[in-house]
């Protein structure tokens, strides 16, 4: 059936979907009242059309600056950079109140991931940009490899700018984790115990 197989193919590309779980899903679908799976389209086509990024974070929002970038009691000095917006929902649970900057994933060469996939570039124009704000970029990419890869590039690319301060989070984050199933205490810790990174990488 060639309907059904191309329902199972696009549901194995969503990520962590497997064969017999796509299969599932598909199943599911196609069993599901009418109004269930046309609930299911409209709502992902909603979502396409009316969620976009934040043209400073670049973390999901409905408008062109996100509620938190537009938030005046944040602190503008500090800028958190995380690898996913899940992660901007952890950080913020443990009590940050900075800014944010959303990769949209992590280097990673062995999957053909480079610094153009990512927003990177966006975060060197915005630090450029703000030359009297961000004075300290925290880098909370994930404990693991691509996490530690991208941090120490991001802090290679910010090397030549000596007025801002570069810190990587620390103290108690397990390694080869996501950052957004650390718990609010353990965060909030990582955090606090922010190290400076130096132009050699990471300390
Ligand atoms: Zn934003």
């Amino acid at each position: 059936m060639k309907s059904l197989n191309r329902l199972i193919m696009s549901l194995k590309r969503l990520p962590g979907i497997g064969p017999k779980q796509a299969e599932r899903l598909a199943l599911y679908l196609l069993r599901a009242p009418d109004y269930e799976s046309e609930n299911f389209i409209a709502a992902l086509k909603e979502a396409k059309i009316s969620v976009k990024f934040c043209r400073e974070c670049w973390d999901f929002s409905e408008s062109l600056v996100c509620r938190r970038c537009a938030d005046e009691s944040r602190d503008k000095s500090l800028i958190c950079v995380v690898e996913e917006p899940q992660d901007v929902l952890a950080v913020d649970k443990s009590g940050y109140r900075g800014l944010y900057h959303v990769l949209h994933g992590a280097l990673s060469p062995l999957d053909g991931i480079g610094p153009e996939r990512l927003r990177i570039r966006e975060l060197l124009e915005r630090l450029k940009g703000r030359a009297d704000a961000a004075t300290e970029v925290i880098l909370a990419t994930d404990p693991d490899a691509e996490g530690e890869t991208t941090a120490l590039y991001i802090a290679t690319q910010l090397k030549s700018s000596p007025r801002i301060k570069v810190s990587r989070i620390g103290h108690g984050v397990p390694m080869g984790g996501d950052l957004d199933y650390l718990d609010e205490g353990t965060l909030s810790h990582a955090l606090a115990g922010r190290k400076e990174m130096d132009s050699g990488g990471a300390r």
